[in-house]
């Protein structure tokens, strides 16, 4: 996408900020959007094809005119807060949902691992990279959630790809939530297996897909625990229900669910108080438990299988000795002070219930994410810039994370921040929403938004 290049800027007046977006936007709801190589050079079709895709050249486009939601650089991460473009910022995009990735001791044990381990594994677990902090995170994980066994991979993506792509086969039957996470899409995909996607937490859409097949062959229902851009919860009793009635196993991704859900963070069982747990779990250490890696709990046969046949996992480089320690160091301060689950929580309901007030469309906080509607991608671009020149950071979300003419700013809390951080964000929240025109044009926008 063509548009004339302008410097990075500091603060923008909310008309000029209009203006660049304007040059970008529209083309998110074209198919095609016009770009040629620089200078005119001839491109190898194999380069050439890569350019004119809506999503990429729009964000080309705002990074051009320094107006992109993406790819904002930290200069420093303290957990509840950063600093953005050397300005002290409230941080409400980060999935530290315990704040503790600055907690010390898990400082300490990542810097204990590094000076014991050095910087790498430098090689996969099954041949030369397995440390001990690699098994204790394995068996207390594992005893955390109540599974026989758990494996822990470099990633959850990793976790999901590997775990989805080698347990499932050709001519089982699958079915997934159609907001699931990507790499549990990845997952399922290019191996030849036939799954089949489900209405959105729809479980009478689920049950009717499962009818529609002869039983005989396996089953397996995939689901998030929390979505993560809405953060909305899995009908798990109904979908635990549905499962059983039709003899398929559960297989649930508790990325945003452990450590924010159920009074001891243990995830979408312990917060519904259900008996029959899902048979297969999935959990990352990237967000509660402030860390990079992804972990799959189940039966014991099904972990030592992924242990040899995982791919991602067989043939990947073992998580790092300070990136797994720090992870460790997590569960067992998650395990030793429950309360911070609930924090996180109050602090959500506190926040989302203040947004609302000020008359923001946006989710309940039942869980530490809050999804704030915006009427279009032009709205979220400007609250969402104007908010971070004012101090604050959350997520844009844009297609096609949502559909084509949606956006919404997502927002994640932490146990850590204080009731002062909140006031603060719902102060700028209320005086940038003002001038965008998201909040304040009054009652009629608002019974606008209720009967919608
Ligand atoms: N599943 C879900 C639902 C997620 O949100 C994410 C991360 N965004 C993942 C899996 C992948 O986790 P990781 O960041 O550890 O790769």
């Amino acid at each position: 996408m063509q548009v004339d290049s302008e410097p990075m800027r500091d603060e923008l007046s909310i008309n000029e900020l209009r203006r660049r977006l304007a040059q970008v936007l529209p083309g998110l709801l074209q198919n095609t959007v016009p770009s040629d190589p620089p200078n005119g050079e001839v491109e190898p079709a194999f380069f050439a094809r890569l350019r004119g895709i809506p999503t990429v050249e729009v964000c080309r486009g705002g990074e051009a005119l320094g107006v992109s939601p993406f790819f904002i650089p930290a200069e420093a991460l303290d957990g509840p807060t950063a600093v953005i473009h050397g300005r002290e910022t409230l941080m409400l995009g980060s999935n530290n949902y315990l704040g503790l990735t600055r907690h010390p001791e898990v400082m300490e044990a990542a810097r204990e691992a590094l000076e014991r381990y050095g910087t790498s594994c430098t090689g996969s677990r099954l041949l030369n990279g397995t440390i001990p902090v690699h098994i204790e995170f394995e068996e207390e994980i594992a005893d955390f959630l109540g599974y026989p066994k758990a494996i822990l991979f470099s990633s959850g993506f990793m976790a999901n790809q590997g775990a989805l792509s080698s347990l499932c086969r050709r001519g089982d039957q699958v079915f997934s939530d159609r907001d699931n996470h990507a790499s549990i899409v990845d997952g399922m995909t290019g191996f030849g297996v036939r799954y089949v996607r489900y209405a959105h937490n729809d479980m009478e859409d689920l049950e009717k897909r499962i009818k529609s097949f002869e039983p005989g062959p396996p089953r397996l229902i995939v689901s998030d625990s929390v979505f993560s851009m809405s953060g909305e919860i899995v009908k798990l009793p109904q979908l635990m229900q549905v499962a059983r009635r039709h003899g398929a196993l559960v297989y649930l991704d508790e990325a945003h669910g452990l450590g924010t859900l159920g009074a001891t963070g243990r995830g979408a069982a312990e917060h519904f108080g259900l008996s029959d747990k899902p048979d297969l779990v999935m959990g990352t250490l990237s967000k509660s438990l402030a860390a990079v890696g992804g972990f799959i709990a189940g039966p014991t046969v099904a972990i030592d299988f992924l242990r040899f046949c995982a791919r991602s996992f067989v043939f990947s480089a073992a998580a790092a000795p300070a990136v797994a320690a720090a992870g460790l160091a997590a569960l067992r301060i998650l395990r030793r002070e429950p309360d911070r689950v609930e924090a996180a929580r109050s602090n959500a309901r506190y926040l989302a219930n203040g947004l609302r007030q000020l008359g923001f469309e946006c989710s309940s906080g039942t869980v530490p994410i809050i999804a704030v509607q915006a009427a279009d991608a032009m709205e979220g671009c400007a609250m969402h810039f104007a908010l971070v020149q004012a101090g604050v950071l959350t997520n844009m979300v844009l297609y096609p994370a949502v559909p084509k003419n949606e956006a919404m700013l997502r927002i994640s809390v932490m146990a850590t921040h204080t009731r002062q951080h909140l006031d603060h964000a719902l102060e700028v929240f209320e005086t940038v929403g003002k001038k965008i025109g998201m909040i304040g044009s009054g009652d009629a926008r608002r019974r606008e938004r209720a009967v919608k």
